[in-house]
């Protein structure tokens, strides 16, 4: 692990990003300062994942390597593992290909874990299982696991068509295979949920405002009784609160008690640390911010979401974003697709400038140099500069 270890710092570190992490995160060249949060990048899990996958392909050089779906959601650090060899199969079905793995095969599991069928089917081809789920992931399934022993009905706050909240839903059904789940994302939800709680629904209405986010054989009148709440581990934490409260109130509106419902707070540390560091960042003046990372990464979405309240934000994927000193291609939340867009004439202006700059968990420090040295390019500062070197 040793050796892979530093192969993989090797691939995705930059002595300049730690350099300013170890002094206080700020560069000042001339008239452009980069501010960088206190946390950002690559959280452990991630790290561990990574490591794992490439402990892999040299423990079991000559055998087929196949990992379900991404091992982190960044694209450059999936190509990586596809050049080594290690092949990607469909993570949102199991398909066809999965019947040609074989006893000499190997697995990887992401880090957000898969759904209990899919690690049923695996095991039952043969294959080794090389699990890299991040251990706060499996503290969730812990917690849907008891509620489905208990009789309890989970009610997820994620994607349903993430990863993890799919692996995750799988474990509320619990080891029986009775229990049972909705998985819910926007307040918008929550709020109807809290109606149906309340209020009672019939069975057409909840199934067609939450398709495909419930258990097969969810039953309005039994399993909206007692209820346990956990979230995706990469929500935003004051979005998660208030849905918990929500939900709360529901049951003691309809109950006159809360005795029908519990709440286990599952965000996992990383994500918190990276949110609440932004939040520091943000009481400081700055002109823009850029959040790198992988596009469907849901705890960098989270990232881009607080910034746009408080100045222009751009969610870039790498430097090569920074088309040039006016524009910049970027995920649009809204319109849930790249594009691009003038950044006001900031990087354009003569007075000093500040820009922000953090990145998801799942970001490598690799790319947040470029992105750095990037900047001041682009504010007429060559890379060359003896403090952009590594
Ligand atoms: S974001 Fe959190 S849950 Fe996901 S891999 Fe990192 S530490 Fe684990």
């Amino acid at each position: 692990m040793a050796r892979v270890e530093a192969e993989v710092q090797n691939h995705y570190n930059s002595s300049l990003v730690e350099r300013l992490r170890k002094s206080g995160g700020e560069l000042t060249i001339e008239n452009t300062t980069v501010r960088l949060a206190k946390q950002f990048g690559f959280c452990y899990g991630v790290e561990r994942a990574i490591d794992l996958a490439y402990a892999t392909r040299r423990v079991f050089p000559d055998n087929n390597i196949y990992l379900i779906g991404e091992i982190i959601h960044n694209q450059e650090v999936n190509q990586h593992l596809s050049s080594m060899g290690i092949v990607s199969l469909p993570w949102k079905e199991l398909t066809d290909d999965y019947n040609k793995i074989g006893p000499d095969d190997v697995v990887i599991v992401p880090a957000f874990g898969a759904p209990t069928h899919f690690m049923e089917k695996i095991e039952a081809q043969g294959a080794t299982v090389i699990d890299t789920t991040c251990g706060d992931v499996m503290k969730v399934w812990r917690r849907v696991r008891n509620y489905a022993k208990d009789g309890v009905t989970s009610v997820i706050h994620g994607k349903a068509g993430h990863e993890e909240t799919k692996a995750t839903a799988s474990r509320a059904l619990g080891d029986q295979k009775n229990g049972h789940y909705v998985v819910i994302l926007t307040l918008k939800d929550c709020h109807d949920l809290c109606e149906m709680i309340v209020n009672g629904t019939d069975q057409a209405t909840f199934e067609a405002r939450f398709p495909n986010a419930y258990s097969t054989g969810f039953d309005t009148t039994k399993h909206l009784q007692m209820i346990g709440v956990a979230n995706q581990t990469t929500m935003l934490k004051s979005e998660t609160e208030e849905i918990q409260k929500l939900l709360k109130e529901a049951i003691i509106k309809r109950d006159n008690d809360d005795h029908n419902y519990l709440m286990f707070d599952t965000i996992c540390g990383a994500t918190q640390e990276r949110q609440d560091a932004l939040f520091e960042m943000l009481n400081k003046k700055m002109d823009l911010m850029l959040v790198v990372g992988g596009y469907n990464s849901s705890n960098t979405t989270h990232l881009v979401e607080i910034s746009e309240e408080h100045l222009p934000a751009f969610f870039i994927r790498t430097a090569e974003c920074l088309k040039n000193i006016e524009e910049i291609a970027h995920f649009d939340l809204q319109q849930k697709e790249e594009v691009l867009s003038k950044n006001g004439g900031i990087l354009l202006s003569e007075e000093p400038i500040v820009v922000g700059i953090t990145a998801g968990a799942s970001c490598p420090s690799n790319l947040i140099h470029d992105t750095i040295t990037r900047v001041f390019e682009l504010r007429g500062v060559s890379s060359d500069h003896p403090e952009l070197k590594q």
